[in-house]
């Protein structure tokens, strides 16, 4: 069984098809699954999502580019907002994706790091795991980490593409490397990170509709892809794709204290 520990199945790609995306899924193996939220809208369809039908985990949370949902530019805190988040953590399994994104900067980094230190005491407070979402920022994230506190049940780098320093840091402070179609792409940095913290510190994840692994590049990506980027890392591991999908699952379901289901 695989499990895909990251993809948004609320976004409009997938309009009214998601029941065919899910049925494509589970043909291909992928049979449990984490919808992420990245703000109020579709964290509630998260834990709806996951209320009426077992196989989907939820995550809730405001994503960097949302920020200001959070906190403002002078980081006084949307307390209502927050709060909003912290009720519907009852229905989740996880608090994400939150973090900071200082590729796109669509909200202002004040913003992001309170926004971001604001979920993780959140975190720590419900003693949930986070998903987060980092990019070009690992030093600035590992900054708001350390200085906020690592929520005690940690969590996972979701689409890992740090350096070698941070996943080696990453591992050494327990949290998972989120890992999914950017590692099939050709001359991914990813390679080395992969082989350093082996399957034991990986998690499988589509982040669909985006990020599609090869060979779907280009098109929309869907958690029956899922399958292409678990070969490729397989392959990478040199380990049995059986072995490597009970690993990771064991690996999730763990974080989110769900094993003996
Ligand atoms: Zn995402």
């Amino acid at each position: 069984m695989f499990i895909d520990t990251h993809l948004h199945i609320n976004r409009k790609e997938f309009n009214n098809e998601s029941a065919d995306v899910v049925n494509r899924a589970i043909s291909a193996g992928v049979t449990r699954f984490m919808n992420v939220g990245y703000d109020i809208e579709s964290s509630k369809y998260s834990v709806d999502l996951s209320a009426r039908d077992k196989r989907f985990y939820a995550a809730v949370g405001v994503h960097p580019h949302d920020a200001l949902l959070i906190a403002s530019a002078d980081e006084e805190i949307n307390i209502e907002n927050l709060n909003e988040i912290k009720k519907m953590a009852k229905g989740a399994v996880a608090i994400g994706e939150i973090g900071l994104d200082y590729f796109r900067d669509l909200s202002p980094r004040p913003a992001q790091r309170a926004a971001f230190s604001a979920q993780l005491e959140l975190a720590t407070e419900l003693n949930m795991p986070v998903v987060l979402h980092i990019r070009d920022a690992y030093d600035e994230a590992i900054g708001v980490l350390e200085k906020t506190g690592l929520p005690p049940k940690r969590g996972i780098m979701h689409s890992f593409a740090g350096d070698m320093l941070a996943a080696e840091w990453a591992v050494e402070n327990g949290f998972l490397l989120g890992i999914g179609g950017p590692v099939t792409y050709r001359n991914s940095k990813l390679f080395e990170s992969v082989k350093l913290v082996g399957a034991e510190n990986i998690v499988l994840e589509t982040d669909a509709p985006w990020l599609p692994p090869v060979p779907h590049r280009g098109k929309r990506n869907e958690p029956s892809y899922l399958v292409h980027t678990a070969e490729h890392v397989a392959q990478l591991l040199e380990l049995p794709l059986a072995e490597l999908a009970s690993v990771t699952a064991t690996n999730f379901l763990d974080l989110i204290g769900a094993s003996g289901e």
